[in-house]
């Protein structure tokens, strides 16, 4: 099935059992795991970015668990 790609957001395909994501624009492939993880990561950053201006003190409490570890 198609989907996007996380690298130059062109049609990428996702084989039938899940299991590897590959693009023939950018030439990219990795496991659907690997994907599902940069795709978080990327909007994670993207959330954090706008978590920043949204305000210092809600954004703390959950990400400093993480730092303090
Ligand atoms: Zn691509």
């Amino acid at each position: 099935m198609k989907i996007k790609c996380p690298k130059c957001k062109e049609d990428a395909e996702l084989t039938m059992d899940f299991s590897l994501v590959k693009c023939g624009t950018c030439d990219l492939e990795m496991s659907y795991g690997e994907y599902v993880k940069f795709v978080a990561h990327n909007e994670s950053t993207y959330s954090d970015i706008l978590g920043d201006y949204a305000g210092k003190t809600e954004g703390q409490s959950s990400g400093s668990l993480d730092e303090w570890d």
